[in-house]
């Protein structure tokens, strides 16, 4: 069912993770230590590749909004949530160039939105390593663009997104109502750089570390009103929360910033389903909560979902009632804070 660009619509399905990007940024991204470059891979001509290693995508995939409609419509998707992929989070780059970058970015994904607007939704990229010309970015993209929430990288030039120095930007976000995905990005450790581990076991782990601080360090007590999304299921963090609460209970630093157990924190947190695995998105259900699962399908990349509706329903353990609120009830709680209309 489409409704328009009505958010808090009721029996629409969603989509909350896909990404899309301008041709007219990859000029904009081919220094410094994430080097992004379009060659031949496979043959295929249009790869992108950063650091010369295929990103398992091609600029026309990222790029082509109009392949973007026919894929959602092929998936059963009702609408989806337009975000930049991570390479493009620049966080170690000086503060102006990513600044410059994520204009670019936001106005085409405003751009696209706009050509479908009850396609898409879009969310606005930041350059989080200066948290005041990121404040501005986020306002200019939500009052003039009309974005409807923010993504976010999980390594800020070695730092993390919840550090002290960035609760201002948080702060805007949790009072703007906006809705926040955070993103993992390429884990830099020598002994993930083979069998594309990077990805596979790197990015899951970079999204636990990224939940992990954002619980630990109280984030949810000072702003509890924040919703955040996480990708590729939670990363490994949904299979830690009982370690995680052990340590809290047993070890004084886990408890410096929380007086209740990290797994207490959920509420504030969905995950997308995107798992590839019944049996692991089973577990994840139970962990999180039906009402805090989304759909997340990473179009266009070659370890995306292009199925999640038949995958959901590979669970066994899931009721219709339950699938029901994964695809149209949970990506609205997140987006809006509300239950649809
Ligand atoms: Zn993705």
């Amino acid at each position: 069912m489409r409704t328009g660009s009505d958010l808090s619509a009721s029996g629409v399905v969603w989509d909350v993770h896909a990404h899309y990007l301008p041709e007219s940024a990859l000029p904009k991204m081919g220094h410094g230590q994430v080097q992004v470059e379009i060659g031949t891979v496979s043959g295929i001509a249009d790869s992108i590749t950063v650091n010369g290693m295929a990103v398992g995508a091609t600029v026309q995939q990222l790029a082509d909004v109009g392949a973007i409609v026919e894929a959602t419509d092929q998936a059963g998707i009702d609408r989806r949530v337009l975000s930049p992929p991570p390479f493009t989070y620049r966080y170690w780059d000086e503060a102006d160039k990513s600044a410059d970058l994520a204009r670019l970015l936001n106005d085409a994904t405003a751009r696209a939105v706009e050509a479908h607007p009850d396609r898409f939704v879009g969310l606005a990229t930041v350059a989080l390593q200066d948290t005041n010309t990121a404040i501005a970015e986020l306002r200019r993209a939500r009052e003039e663009l009309g974005l409807s929430g923010v993504t976010l990288g999980t390594n800020v030039a070695g730092g993390n997104v919840s550090d002290e120095v960035r609760l201002p930007f948080l702060a805007e976000v949790s009072e703007s109502g906006m809705p926040l995905l955070i993103h993992p990005d390429f884990f830099p450790n020598s002994r993930t750089a083979d069998y594309y581990l990077i990805n596979v076991l790197g990015m899951p782990v970079e999204s636990a570390i990224t939940m992990a601080n954002m619980i630990f360090s109280g984030l949810f007590d000072r702003f509890p009103e924040l919703r955040v999304c996480f990708m590729h299921g939670g990363g490994v963090a949904p299979y830690l929360l009982g370690r995680w609460d052990r340590g809290w209970r047993v070890r004084p630093e886990a408890q410096v910033n929380i007086a209740r157990q990290p797994s207490d924190y959920l509420e504030n947190i969905y995950c997308d389903t995107l798992t590839h695995s019944p049996q692991t998105l089973s577990y994840l259900v139970e962990v999180m909560g039906h009402r805090n699962v989304v759909i997340g399908t990473d179009l266009p990349f070659d370890v995306e979902d292009p199925d999640p509706r038949g995958h959901i329903r590979k669970v066994p353990s899931l009721t219709q009632e339950q699938i029901d609120t994964i695809e149209t009830v949970s990506p609205v709680r997140w987006l809006t804070g509300k239950d649809p209309a």
